[in-house]
């Protein structure tokens, strides 16, 4: 039989068959979870932000996205609502591994990151996370706990240490991967540290990457393993 290929357009999502339209304005319009839809309705997010009406549907369809949007346009729902959703689609939870990473340049960032996550993923239970930071955290603790964990909020140091070092953290079948502030962890002295974690994960995976600026060098994407990436770009209107 022949494969029928749905257009780009048409998204469904496979869990409930529900067809998101690209015109939802509200979050409540998206073909969520009620464990989520609760979150953010306790956080009181309601309206979507342009880059949250711009990637949803595509980041919620399972497809690998390039965000750019300004700061404070409200890129980290963008991410972390697919993520959350994916997970939990697929029933997962402490034991199964490591299924998702989120990758942030500086701790401040990553503690905010984290924080949403809390808000999003409330009423997920089964969605257990960790945020690992340099500095205050004590490593050997941290290390008993990371292996046990669903969803990692991280420091490109600090994720590569435990990568490294701590024998019960397994990638094997990571879901997602989101690289916050792409273009400063790229550009940064991060670089290498990247390099070395992108090769301890798999490369079968949905990889989200956002940033303020949407200019990257076609080399830095190629190594990334991109999959057909919808490029989202949202420009302020002043
Ligand atoms: P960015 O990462 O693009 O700089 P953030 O994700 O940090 O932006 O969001 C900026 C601010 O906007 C945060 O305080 C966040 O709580 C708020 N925000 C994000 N999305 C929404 C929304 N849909 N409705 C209301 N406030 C939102
Ligand atoms: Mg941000």
């Amino acid at each position: 039989p022949m494969a029928i290929k749905l257009p780009r357009q048409v998204l469904v999502n496979p869990a409930t068959g529900f067809k998101p339209y690209a015109g939802a304005s509200r979050f409540d319009q998206l073909p969520l979870s009620g464990k989520t839809l609760k979150g953010l309705k306790e956080a009181k997010y309601e309206s979507m932000t342009e880059i949250q009406r711009a990637a949803l549907p595509h980041a919620l369809a399972g497809r690998d996205v390039l965000g750019a949007a300004k700061t404070g346009s409200g890129k980290t729902l963008a991410f972390l609502i697919p993520l959350v959703e994916k997970l939990y689609r697929l029933r997962w939870r402490s034991g199964h591994g490591l299924a998702g990473i989120v990758i942030s340049p500086t701790r401040e960032l990553a503690e905010q990151i984290f924080l949403e996550l809390g808000k999003v993923a409330k009423h997920h239970r089964f969605l257990t996370r960790g945020l690992l930071i340099g500095g205050s955290h004590d490593v050997g603790l941290e290390s008993n706990r990371v292996g046990e964990l669903c969803i990692l909020v991280a420091t490109p140091g600090r994720l590569l240490h435990h990568l490294h070092q701590t024998a019960t953290l397994d990638c094997t079948y990571l879901q997602v991967l989101v690289l916050d502030e792409a273009d400063r962890i790229l550009d940064s002295g991060f670089a290498r540290e990247l390099t070395d974690i992108l090769a301890a994960l798999p490369n079968q995976r949905q990889t989200l990457l956002f940033s303020a600026t949407q200019t990257r060098s076609v080399s830095d994407l190629a190594r990334l393993s991109l999959r057909d990436p919808e490029y989202l770009a949202v420009h302020s209107e002043s």
